[in-house]
């Protein structure tokens, strides 16, 4: 019986040819950020979480995204409406469920004493992924997260193709001018070195950033704006400076000139 369990098992996992990851936050379900929680909790007259520590609790580094109450009613209703699932993203999940040659993994940053949190969330929606993996307090998430991608390269070293899905992307670093947020940049360059060992059959990889759900056009533009003139007023100063430097050169040169001649 454990033989037959352990042959199949192993069946399995050879027979795995694509692996989708998937991110929680943000990616697949819209869960509310610590500034839209206050304006919820506020809303619920939840006085403790306004005033003070108590609703939020952090558990560790203060961390909102730490917190069992992050996950629960009022922020996250019981059961999760629709509006908070990313449908497109959803499709794409129920999609590599369904077949038994993807590896269907969701990967995110919250800790595992939310384990049992995402997973009410996730079978609110029909979802069961074959893994779900968290990241513990003391790790930090995008180390731990390459981490994860390297196993699982290991675990099934018939993959073929590996896909996967988040928001902490260029876009995301660049809107909230925080370099540190794209993490898709570093999976991929991870990805790309580990095709750069592999040789001759390198695997397919595409990820997929999740734009920010509430942003608009206009504060997407804006930002942009800034940024652009930023970069033009940078250029300008320094285009300035150059000229500048160039001018008291040639003012120096022109001092120094007649002293040349005279030694001649
Ligand atoms: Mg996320």
């Amino acid at each position: 019986m454990f033989k037959d369990w352990l042959v199949q098992e192993e069946t399995h996992k050879n027979n795995i040819i694509k692996v989708d990851v998937f991110d929680f936050d943000d990616t697949l379900v819209f869960t509310p950020s610590a500034k839209k929680a206050k304006d919820i909790l506020h809303k619920h007259n939840v006085k403790a979480a306004i005033e003070g520590t108590d609703m939020i609790r952090p558990l560790d580094g203060h961390c909102f995204y730490y917190a069992y109450q992050s996950l629960e009613p009022p922020l996250v209703p019981e059961p999760c409406p629709c509006s908070m699932l990313n449908q497109g993203v959803a499709q794409q999940f129920y999609a590599s469920a369904g077949d038994p040659r993807r590896m269907t993994v969701i990967l995110t940053g919250r800790p595992p004493h939310l384990e049992k949190h995402i997973r009410r969330i996730l079978g609110d929606f029909k979802m069961e992924p074959n893994r779900l993996v968290t990241v513990p307090v003391t790790s930090s998430t995008l180390p731990k997260k390459i981490e994860v991608i390297a196993r699982l390269l290991d675990e099934f070293p018939s993959t073929e193709e590996v896909e996967m899905w988040d928001d902490r992307g260029p876009l995301k670093a660049k809107l909230y001018n925080k370099p540190e947020e794209n993490h898709i940049s570093e999976f991929r360059k991870f990805l790309t070195t580990f095709n750069s060992y592999r040789g001759e059959k390198p695997i397919k990889f595409k990820i997929n950033e999740v734009p920010p759900r509430d942003v608009t056009a206009s504060q997407l533009f804006q930002q942009y704006a800034t940024q652009v003139g930023k970069e033009q007023k940078e250029r300008k100063e320094k285009a300035k400076e150059k000229k500048k430097k160039a001018k008291a050169k040639k003012a120096e040169t022109k001092k120094t000139k007649p002293k040349a001649k005279s030694k001649k």
